[in-house]
């Protein structure tokens, strides 16, 4: 089979044959039908400190990725061969404190797909069987592919106290802030802002938000005030930038919730006693999608149709042109580029 991979200690990716893996005990075997590439994976192509400090190559990549379920390993009842299946990226352990409380999310000894054993970004791949989400049959293989990074965003936008009836800024429209952006709009908040310094991206999200804001052109705290009166009652921060966080929080009214998703690409300074504690600001991080919370959410907001994330699929290649496709994303002219493995 083609698979996509990280072969050396440098920058970029290979295209490769492998033989179809068999899955163990408790395990599945899936066929791609759709991958989606990831941030991360833009770091792995890279090869920046943190994939030098967290992947050990030879490694198939993809953790975005739907597909057929094509064998099922010894002691399998559940998904059955045939059935179409997103997959959940994180593999748990079910033994350490944050397992055994229900925290999966946060869980010690996790393992990411694509990332700490082989991934999606192949024809075939094998994934333990807990690890797969059944859809309908007539969800597109598309869609079913980025449900993980959608989980993301569901989390966020219902942690804490959730967002219905409340102002709401969203700092940072990649991918995940668009989602938030969809999933918020269908939650009933209201006004929603969306921020973002890229003007395609930010465009994605005139549907969903009562006002977008390009930090570069105007003051974002500025025409917050103005929008809402005195501030919003959730920052949904999915930029990682510093500069966004500070603002965010800031935009924040005296006891709001800010939920954090965005990861700075090194440690940031900011004020605790002035930003959070004197203010009263309840911080939430937001790592992943609980387990199976998120996904029983964040599949009912899409089988209903209340959210189409048809809108953000930008870019379909096949997997053979993925110089192109990590080049789309790298150019932050795409929102999601989906792969097709046997093209
Ligand atoms: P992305 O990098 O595609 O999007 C980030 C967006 O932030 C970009 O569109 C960028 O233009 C925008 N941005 C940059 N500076 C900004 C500013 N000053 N104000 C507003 N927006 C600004 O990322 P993504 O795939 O959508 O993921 C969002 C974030 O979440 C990333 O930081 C990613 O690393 C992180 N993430 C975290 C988890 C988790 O479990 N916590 C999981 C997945 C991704
Ligand atoms: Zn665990």
């Amino acid at each position: 089979m083609r698979a996509l991979a990280k072969l050396a200690h440098e920058e970029g990716l290979t295209l490769v044959e492998r033989p179809v893996p068999e899955p163990g005990p408790g395990e599945i075997l899936v066929r791609v039908e759709a991958a989606s590439i990831c941030g991360t994976d833009l770091h792995i192509w890279r090869w920046d400190a943190w994939a030098r400090g967290r992947i050990r190559p030879p490694l198939v990549t993809g953790h975005e990725f739907s597909g057929v379920v094509e064998a099922v390993g010894p002691g399998v009842k559940r998904p059955q061969v045939g059935d179409h299946v997103s997959l959940e990226s994180h593999i748990v352990c079910h033994a350490c404190p944050a397992c055994r409380t229900g925290n999966y999310h946060v869980c010690l000894n996790t393992e990411i797909l694509g990332v700490d054993r082989d991934g999606g970004f192949a024809e075939y791949v094998v994934v333990p069987a807990e690890n797969a989400w059944v859809n309908p049959k007539d969800l597109p293989f598309e869609v079913a592919a980025i449900l993980e990074p959608f989980g993301n965003a569901v989390h966020t936008v219902y942690a804490g106290s959730g967002v219905s009836g409340k102002s709401v800024l969203i700092t940072g429209a990649g991918p995940i802030g668009l989602m938030a952006a969809m999933v918020a709009w269908a939650s009933g908040a209201g006004p929603i802002l969306v921020s973002d310094p890229n003007p395609y991206r930010l465009s994605f999200a005139r549907p969903y938000a009562d006002r977008l804001v390009n930090p570069l052109e105007e003051d974002l705290l500025e025409v917050v005030r103005r929008v809402t009166g005195s501030g919003v009652e959730v920052l949904l921060e999915f930029s990682g930038n510093e500069a966004a966080i500070h603002q965010g929080l800031k935009a924040l009214i005296p006891g709001g919730e800010a939920r954090i998703l965005g990861i700075p690409s090194d440690p940031i300074r900011f004020d605790l006693a002035g930003e959070l504690v004197m203010r009263g600001i309840t911080a939430f991080g937001i790592a992943g999608r609980r387990l199976w919370q998120t996904w029983m959410q964040g599949t009912a907001l899409v089988y209903s149709g209340r959210v189409d994330l048809t809108p953000l699929l930008t870019h379909r290649l096949p997997m053979s042109r993925y110089r192109e496709a990590f080049g789309l994303l790298a150019s932050g002219q795409a929102v999601k580029v989906i792969l097709d493995p046997r093209a």
